[in-house]
């Protein structure tokens, strides 16, 4: 999920060098960088195999946020050369009604990727919908499916966002294998896969959350910091290695000197001093996410038609 553009005092934040020790990593260019790739693999699927990626993306009700995140998701599918589908349906839709539209999109093969933008109303089983989706086009690799391949280390459809910082990890680092990493967090949608991925990866992989004890010591350890709470600034300097990378997910709308604004998980300035590289909010691990929607698309389509994956745009 990335933030709603406009909205927001500090989301055209500028990146580059903090100027206090740590590289800032540009999330906003590295995730034009992806989308450059995808546009261009896609452009050579069209020419060698008439074949157009095409991603369809539900949303049910009319939450403003979640407008804008799918205006945006609609926008950049189509700027990538991919075919976009918008199911726009009332907040009173019933589950038949919409595990009917899924069961249509699962069918059509025109649709690789299907994606149902969350949260939805509450008279509807989140869980149920979400694996009424073929998992072979879960492009947000939310099905259960999806989840126990990731966890048992076998190809799926991966999380947008914790790919999205494994791209940038990779990209930094190169191998990670031997690091220690520590996820704070241990949500479904980007602690759980995260921590999955780095450990894919061969990193010494620690999860942390609300009861875990001492927990600047656990944060202290690593040489891969990730950060995925929703508590604005929680983790201070002192709490981060030297030299450490680290990964802020947070997503935080606070106020500041009267002005909306959006901070993450980490205390940036006091981080910033002492680790490696960091990334800022906003402009960090935000746009790498719909970044990493369109790359899984595109990796559906390969799939379901038999053809090599992109490379360096997968797990
Ligand atoms: P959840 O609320 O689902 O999970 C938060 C996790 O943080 C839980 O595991 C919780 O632990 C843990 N936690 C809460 N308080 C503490 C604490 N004091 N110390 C240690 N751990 C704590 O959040 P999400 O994973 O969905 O999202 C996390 C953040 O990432 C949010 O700010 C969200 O907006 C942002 N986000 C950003 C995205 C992007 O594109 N950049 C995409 C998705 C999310 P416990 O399980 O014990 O309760």
């Amino acid at each position: 999920m990335d933030a709603p553009r406009g909205v927001f005092d500090n989301e055209e934040a500028a990146t580059g060098e903090s100027g206090m020790g740590a590289t800032i990593i540009d999330g906003k260019a590295f995730a034009a960088k992806v989308r450059g790739q995808v546009a261009e693999h896609v452009a050579r699927l069209k020419a060698a195999h008439g074949l157009t990626p095409g991603l369809a993306v539900v949303l049910v009700g009319e939450d403003p946020a979640s407008e804008v995140y799918v205006r945006s998701k609609g926008k950049q599918t189509v700027e990538a050369g991919m075919a976009s589908f918008e199911h726009r349906l009332a907040a009173d839709t019933s589950e038949a009604d919409l595990l009917a539209l899924i069961d249509r999109l699962n069918a059509d093969p025109q649709v690789h990727g299907i994606l149902v933008q969350l949260p939805l109303p509450k008279h509807l089983n989140a869980e149920l919908v979400i694996n009424r989706i073929d998992p072979a086009k879960d492009v947000d690799g939310f099905h259960i499916s999806n989840v126990g391949l990731l966890g048992t280390g076998q190809k799926s459809m991966v999380p947008c966002t914790p790919l999205g910082c494994l791209m940038m990890l990779r990209d930094l680092h190169g191998r990670l294998a031997g690091m220690e990493a520590v996820v704070v967090g241990r949500s479904n949608i980007v602690g759980k896969p995260m921590a999955q991925l780095l450990l894919g990866d061969s990193c010494t992989v620690t999860i942390a959350h609300s009861r875990t004890k001492d927990l600047g010591a656990v944060c202290r350890r690593a040489d891969i910091l990730v950060a995925a709470v929703g508590r604005p600034g929680m983790i201070p300097g002192d709490w981060v290695k030297p030299g450490a990378t680290v990964i802020d997910v947070g997503i935080n709308r606070v106020e500041k000197a009267g002005k909306q604004v959006l901070v993450g998980d980490v205390d940036f300035d006091s981080c910033a001093k002492v680790a490696g590289a960091i990334t800022p909010v906003p402009g960090g691990v935000g746009p790498m996410t719909i970044a990493c929607l369109l790359a899984n698309t595109l990796t559906a389509a390969c799939r379901a038609n038999g053809l090599n994956e992109p490379e360096g745009l997968t797990a």
